[in-house]
């Protein structure tokens, strides 16, 4: 944790009024650390007077200013290499502000997320909050890059290691398994995260070696699972890279069979966007994959350009409905569309839906009244180490009595 004195804001609003108010919530939140700028030019010579140590780490934005408005803003900030990231708080209606964010987010711009005026505290509060967990990511500025030599000693010295997060079923809240998700133990940085890492890997040729790794411990681990009465089926990100030989289909089938874990309870999670790039070998591979049983997911459904064609012709089993138009669809007309639009194309295509970043109970009620079958995110648990899951299973269980089921008799 960082503390609150030490994140440096930016406010940029043209109104005083909205520069003091804001500055006195901060303050009473704790955060010290603050400048006031009443216009665009002001606040970009501010940031490009900064060194690493005195930019910003977070901005707070006014979208409507009369010289330079808050998208011309962005504009400059990517010319600068801001490297922090940006809360919009803004007057103007739901619609702009979405696609305003969409527009930042194209530039490559952190958004933790936007604030209606008038802003309320506890709203500011819980999106600075959002920040805090990678702050380390600031304090050292723009994120480090790593080599893939770098890399390559980490796969093989053992530095990966997988963390585990739960999917449970929205209609019983039981567990039904769990996305391996890869994480870099660095002896010098600490976590390092998979955005930090797979693209790395990807470029280098060593996605392979990679998956294999990840692959090969979430099986050992499925299998510890399954010793203890734990019948888990355990899900492992598949680059496309990974689908352009046999010899991925092989390493598979052979980990399975030898750890003794059915193709059923192996979820393969491919990601849309590079999935439709060229099909032939992928296509070939995820067939027999599937032939052999394995489930067949696709990953961050509704982010890339997908042909409805490929996806009828690629036998997935799984849609996963990209967490950027779950968390919130019950508030946001324009997700809920895609959220609607992504379960009803599911459901005619006969695969099982997995909403993803389910953060909270109203993202988790729209999961219930919509019929969505499976839930993952941060409402139902962050990823867990292998050891922690046991634990969290008796926690959750009693949550589902308790709190999310309370009148029903819940099925063990
Ligand atoms: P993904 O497969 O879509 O995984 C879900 C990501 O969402 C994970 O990020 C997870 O920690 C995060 N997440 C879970 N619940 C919530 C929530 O409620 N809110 C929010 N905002 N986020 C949530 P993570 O672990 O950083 O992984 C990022 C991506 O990296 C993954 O996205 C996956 O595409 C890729 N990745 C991870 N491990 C591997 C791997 O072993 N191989 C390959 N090829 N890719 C991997
Ligand atoms: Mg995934
Ligand atoms: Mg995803």
């Amino acid at each position: 944790m960082v503390e609150r004195s030490a994140v440096k804001i930016l406010v940029l609003d043209d109104e005083s009024f909205m520069l003091k108010l804001l500055n006195r919530i901060l303050s009473n939140l704790g955060y010290s650390s603050v400048t006031l700028c009443d216009s665009g030019r002001a606040a970009l010579e501010k940031i490009a007077d900064a060194d690493a140590d005195t930019v910003p780490n977070l901005i707070l934005l006014d979208l409507n200013m009369p010289e330079m408005d808050g998208i011309e803003f962005v504009r400059h900030l990517v010319d600068l290499h801001y490297p922090g990231s940006l809360i919009l708080v803004s007057g103007e209606d739901e619609r702009i502000l979405q696609t305003t964010v969409k527009l930042v987010r194209a530039h490559k711009i952190p958004i933790l997320g936007y604030l209606h005026k008038p802003v309320k505290p506890d709203a500011l509060s819980e999106l600075l909050e959002s920040w805090a967990p990678s702050a380390a990511d600031a304090a050292g500025m723009a994120k480090k890059v790593y080599t893939a030599a770098e890399l390559r000693a980490a796969i093989e010295g053992g530095q990966l290691v997988n963390y585990y997060q739960p999917k449970v079923a929205v209609a019983t809240g039981e567990v039904v398994g769990v996305e391996t998700l890869a994480r870099w133990r660095h002896p010098a940085d600490g976590i390092v995260f998979p955005d930090q890492f797979i693209g790395v890997a990807e470029a280098a040729g060593l996605i392979d070696d990679l998956t294999k790794a990840v692959f090969a411990e979430a099986m050992a681990q499925a299998k510890a699972w399954q010793e203890m009465q734990l019948p888990l089926r355990v899900a492992v990100n598949v680059s496309m890279d990974n689908l352009a030989s046999l010899d991925f289909l092989k390493f598979v089938a052979e980990v399975t069979a030898k750890e003794g874990i059915a193709p059923q309870n192996v979820v393969l999670e491919v990601t849309e966007t590079k999935l439709m790039q060229d099909t032939r070998a992928p296509l070939e591979i995820l067939t027999r994959l599937r032939l052999k049983r394995f489930r067949l997911s696709i990953d961050d459904f509704g982010t890339g350009h997908s042909s409805l064609a490929q996806l009828r012709d690629i036998p997935f089993d799984e849609l996963k409905i990209d967490q950027g138009f779950v968390h919130r669809a019950s508030v946001d007309e324009t997700l809920r569309a895609i959220y609607d639009a992504s379960l009803s194309l599911a459901r005619q295509l006969n695969m099982e839906v997995v909403a993803e970043g389910v953060q909270d109970r109203e993202d988790w009620d729209l999961l219930r009244r919509s019929g969505c079958d499976l839930a993952q995110g941060t409402f139902v648990s962050r990823p867990l180490l292998p050891e922690e899951i046991p634990g969290w299973i008796e926690l959750w269980r009693e949550r589902v009595r308790t709190e999310l089921f309370p009148t029903e008799d819940v099925k063990e």
